[in-house]
């Protein structure tokens, strides 16, 4: 460990939850703000929430990473008006769980009970209906943000509007975000969750645009020849009904999951898997928690281990409804063709409006993982899957996919240069940088 002017700095290797992107960092882990401040102006960095995303958006080699997992206080609440004041660290498992302790609901959670706050800001991220609840952008009121050389901002959608804005799918490049005002809605009792089995992926779509209004919507799919798209979609409709907390709730996903020493998704483990996930979810109706629905990843620490060392990409495209069905035919022959290793595939419905690097717009969008990305046969598909998103109209999640490269990115966001140069208006020394900022050239 070393020390500069009033702070510490560890040396340490940081990896990505999909163990793509791994760098040397020196990490700062402030636990009070003036050690925020205490970074000299000048210097290179990026704000690290729990580092939880499934690339290296939050650090990178020759810049100083400001861990802010320290700042995890809930400040105030509002029980009133269902506004929460929290830091930026505070984990979005502890926000929801707080909020339904008092009769709230955070409608928009992503699937890591993990993911900080300043985190699902700096991605937008979106939860279990996208089409129903939006992004993250939707449910938050006020941001105070640090600027390395204008000190401590206070943004909302009147003071600072534009840079409010930007902090939504701006992977840091606005600034440290050091508290956020979250608004919250009535909770339900709890949800009863149905599961309807679909063939494919172009049946998924009409089961999901049919739930569209329902708070909890989303599909899982096999990926693999003869069975594609085959699955369940599960939607979620307010119970009336007091739900029994079951007696034991699973333990929160970790944000470091340890491999197993190989790779269990070979065509076997896959097949074993697809059963298990058939059986367990397969159709039928259960009344849940809503805590236990909002994080079904809870159960999956195996699922992630069993990757191994070698990690996967999850590449997520949203297609626009006109070239959809077209796209999953052309996907589906490709898939034959290339007999590529997929885990799993999930759908989801949204209907927003697609601002800056968000993940949004209207369509549905597939997530597909891929165990050992970097083999030649499954890097040759995961190519074609790009090429084919981006000739039927699909919008990269560029905070998922750690294969995307600066020229998909750009053919795949529509006025990139145009978001690219908005963000770095707030940046203009271009200070704050990670991997995902470096390689897609943000
Ligand atoms: C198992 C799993 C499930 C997931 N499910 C979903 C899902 O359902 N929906 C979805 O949209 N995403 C999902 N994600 C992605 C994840 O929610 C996001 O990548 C989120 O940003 C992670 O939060 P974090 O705190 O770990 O952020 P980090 O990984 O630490 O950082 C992510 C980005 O946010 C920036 N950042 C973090 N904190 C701050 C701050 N205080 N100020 C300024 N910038 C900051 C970083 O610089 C970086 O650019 C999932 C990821 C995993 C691993």
């Amino acid at each position: 460990m070393s020390m500069r002017r009033g702070f510490a700095l560890a040396e340490t290797e940081l990896r990505s939850f999909d163990r793509s992107d791994t760098a040397h960092c020196h990490v700062q882990k402030p636990d009070r703000y003036r050690l925020i401040e205490a970074l000299p102006a000048d210097v290179q960095r990026i704000t690290r929430g729990s580092g939880v995303s499934y690339l290296g958006a939050s650090f990178a080699d020759n810049c100083v990473v400001q861990d802010l997992s320290a700042f995890d206080r809930l400040l105030a609440f509002d029980a009133e008006r269902g506004l929460l004041t929290v830091e930026a660290g505070a984990r979005i498992g502890d926000v929801v769980r707080f909020a339904l302790g008092h009769g709230w609901l955070l409608p928009v959670a992503p699937g890591h009970p993990a993911a900080s706050v300043g985190g699902c800001i700096a991605a937008d991220v979106h939860g279990k209906n996208p089409a129903r609840d939006g992004t993250f952008r939707a449910h938050v009121e006020a941001i105070e943000l640090f600027d390395p050389t204008s000190g401590w901002l206070q943004l909302d959608r009147s003071h600072n509007a534009e840079r409010f804005a930007a902090c939504f799918a701006g992977f840091g490049i606005p600034g440290l975000i050091g508290k956020a005002t979250l608004r919250l809605v009535q909770a339900p009792a709890g949800y009863s969750l149905r599961s309807v089995a679909v063939g494919g992926l172009c049946e998924a779509r009409e089961v999901l645009l049919a739930h569209a209004g329902a708070p909890l919507l989303y599909g899982w799919h096999d990926g693999r020849v003869g069975r594609f798209g085959r699955g369940v979609i599960r939607f979620g409709l307010e119970s009336k009904e007091p739900i029994t907390r079951p007696p034991r709730l699973a333990a929160d996903l970790p944000a470091t999951i340890k491999p197993w020493p190989l790779c269990a998704w070979n065509s076997s483990g896959i097949a074993a898997m697809n059963r298990l996930i058939g059986h367990r979810y397969g159709p039928g109706q259960a009344h849940v928690t809503i805590e236990s629905a909002m994080f079904p990843l809870n159960d999956a620490r195996a699922y992630y281990a069993g990757f191994g060392a070698e990690g996967f990409v999850e590449a997520q495209w949203l297609l626009p409804h006109a070239g959809y069905a077209e796209f999953v035919g052309s996907l589906e022959c490709e898939v034959a063709r290339q007999r590529p290793r997929i885990s799993l595939i999930a759908s989801k419905l949204f209907d927003g409006t697609a601002q800056g690097f968000s993940f949004d717009g209207k369509g549905i969008a597939l997530a597909i993982q891929f165990p050992q990305p970097k083999t030649r046969a499954q890097a040759a598909f995961i190519a074609s899957l790009t090429e084919l998103a981006l000739l039927h109209g699909g919008r990269p999640n560029l905070i998922k996919d750690s294969s995307l490269q600066t020229d998909a990115a750009q053919r795949g966001i529509p006025d990139f240069a145009g978001c690219r140069e908005r963000l770095r208006a707030f940046d203009p020394q271009h200070l704050q940088g990670s991997m995902l900022t470096r390689r897609l050239g943000l």
